[in-house]
C-alpha cells in the first residue's frame, strides 16, 4: 500500500523543552525591542555572557595557546571518546590545587562545554523509575534536558531568606529508595550565593545518608566577591562520591569555545564498584566530543593563565554587584534580598501589587524591553515566578544606565495612590 503522507512529524514534546530554554525565551524578549523608537541601545542582562564587553576581554594566553595548537597539526584528528589524556590531566592537575585528593586524568572526561555535562549527567544516571533532586531556583537547561530522560524530577527549595542554602530537612522529605542524585550549583546561578563549608558537609553527609551522588555544578568555580570562599564539592568526596560539571565559559569568558568537563572525586572508590565510572565512559563515547583543537590549546591555558587575569575579573564583578545591590534601593517596588557573593547573578523580587498594569515577571520583561530596550529574565523560567533574574557582568556605565531605566519604568508603572 502507499503511503499517504509523511513519516516524519513535528515533535511537540520538542518544542515544549526548547521553551524551557534561555534562548528561547531571550529570544521572545528580545522581539519587542526597537531601539529606534526608545532612541536607547539595547542592554542586555539577561544572560551570563559578558565577553561582548570590553573590560571582559579574555586573556591573550587563550589566542597563544589555540594558535599553538592549530599550528602544531597534532589536533587535526578525531579525539579518543572521552577526550585526549594531555587535556585530561589538565584539569585534573588544575581542580587538584583546590582538593584534599589527587585527581588523575582517569578521573576527568571532556565535553562540548557544561550545558552538553549536563545531557551526559542526565544519561548514564536515566533508569526508569528512577527520581533526581533539582533545586529551586535552578538553570534552566537541567529542566529542559530531564524532559527526554524517563528521570523523575523532584525539587527542594534554595532559602533566600538564609542566604540562597539548601533546604536540608525538604532534600529528605523528597529523597526515597528511588532517589539517584542531587545537583548543586555553587556559586550560584541563579542566585550569585556562595555556599559555607559548613553547609556543604551536611549536604554531603545528607547525601550519603541517602545514598545519592553529588552533581556539583561549579561553572563558576572562584569567582567569588563576598566574605565567603570557593570551595569545591570535590573536597566532601569521602563522605559521599561528586561529580563535578566544569567549563572554559564563564571564568575565562569564552563561552563559545564549547569545552568543559565532567570530574569525578571519589577517593573511597563508590563509582568503580558500582560500574558507574564505566557507565560515565560509555557515554561520552557515544557522544559529540570538544574539537581537538581546543582541546589541544588546554594543558598551555591551564599552565599559562595569569591568576591576574581573574583576579582583575572578580574586582569587576564585585564592583559591578556592590554597586547594583545598593543603587537597587533606590528602586520602588524591587527587592534583592540577598547580597550576590559569587556568579554575576542576582535574583530580584517584584512587588507586584505595587504595580498598575504589570501581570507578571514575563509580562515585565516584556513591557521593559519595549519601552526601555533593556533585557532582564523572567524568573518563571528558573523555577521563581514573579522574580526576575539579573546578570551583572556589564561595563560600569552600561550597568549604571539599566538602574536609571530600571527606575523609569517602575516609576511609570507604579499604581496611583
Ligand atoms: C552557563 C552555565 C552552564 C553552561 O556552561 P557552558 O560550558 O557554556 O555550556 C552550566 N551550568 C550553569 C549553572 C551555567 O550558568
Amino acid at each position: 500500500m502507499e503511503k499517504q503522507e509523511w513519516g516524519f512529524k513535528e515533535n511537540h514534546e520538542l518544542h515544549a523543552a526548547a521553551s524551557f530554554t534561555i534562548r528561547n525565551i531571550l529570544e521572545a524578549i528580545m522581539g519587542n525591542i526597537d531601539e529606534t523608537a526608545t532612541g536607547k541601545p539595547m542592554i542586555h542582562l539577561g544572560h551570563g555572557d559578558p565577553s561582548v564587553y570590553p573590560c571582559f576581554k579574555p586573556s591573550p594566553v587563550l589566542e597563544e595557546a589555540l594558535v599553538q595548537s592549530i599550528q602544531s597539526t597534532q589536533f587535526n584528528g578525531y579525539p579518543a571518546g572521552v577526550g585526549i589524556i594531555p587535556a585530561r590531566r589538565a584539569i585534573a592537575e588544575y581542580l587538584t590545587r583546590d582538593l584534599p585528593y589527587e585527581l588523575t586524568a582517569d578521573d576527568v572526561f571532556l565535553t562540548a562545554g557544561a550545558n552538553h555535562a549536563i545531557e551526559v549527567v542526565l544519561t548514564f544516571l536515566s533508569r526508569p523509575g528512577a527520581n533526581i533532586l533539582f533545586p529551586r531556583p535552578n538553570y534552566p537547561i537541567y529542566e529542559a534536558r530531564a524532559r527526554f530522560s524517563p528521570l523523575e524530577v523532584r525539587h527542594f527549595d534554595l532559602l533566600p531568606e538564609k542566604g540562597w542554602e539548601v533546604d536540608l530537612d525538604g532534600v529528605k522529605a523528597l529523597a526515597d529508595e528511588n532517589t539517584v542524585a542531587i545537583v548543586l550549583i555553587n556559586p550560584g546561578n541563579p542566585c550569585g550565593n556562595v555556599f559555607t563549608i559548613d553547609h556543604m558537609r551536611k549536604i554531603a553527609e545528607l547525601a550519603r545518608e541517602l545514598r545519592i551522588l553529588v552533581i556539583a555544578d561549579e561553572v563558576y568555580a572562584h569567582q567569588v566577591f563576598g566574605q565567603k570562599p570557593f570551595i569545591p564539592m570535590g573536597v566532601f568526596g569521602d563522605i559521599a562520591p561528586v561529580v563535578t560539571l566544569g567549563s572554559l565559559s564563564k571564568r575565562w569568558i569564552i563561552p563559545g569555545w564549547r569545552f568543559g568537563w565532567i570530574a569525578i572525586t571519589d577517593p573511597n572508590g563508590i563509582l568503580r564498584k558500582t560500574g558507574l565510572a564505566e557507565t560515565i565512559k560509555s557515554t561520552l563515547v557515544i557522544a559529540a566530543d570538544p574539537p581537538t583543537v581546543i582541546q589541544g590549546a588546554i594543558p598551555y591555558i591551564m599552565k599559562n593563565t595569569p591568576d591576574s587575569f581573574f583576579l582583575n575579573i572578580n574586582k569587576i564583578l564585585k564592583g559591578a554587584s556592590d554597586m547594583f545591590y545598593e543603587r537597587l534601593k533606590e528602586i520602588p517596588f524591587v527587592a534583592c534580598p540577598h547580597k550576590p557573593e559569587g556568579s554575576m547573578f542576582a535574583m530580584v523580587k517584584l512587588k507586584l501589587e505595587a504595580f498598575a498594569d504589570v501581570a507578571d515577571d514575563t509580562d515585565f520583561c516584556m513591557k521593559l524591553a519595549k519601552e526601555e530596550s533593556m533585557i532582564l529574565f523572567p524568573g518563571y523560567a528558573v523555577g521563581m515566578k514573579n522574580w526576575v533574574r539579573v546578570s551583572f557582568a556589564a561595563e560600569p556605565n552600561v550597568l549604571q544606565d539599566a538602574i536609571v531605566r530600571l527606575k523609569a519604568f517602575c516609576l511609570r508603572h507604579a499604581k496611583q495612590q
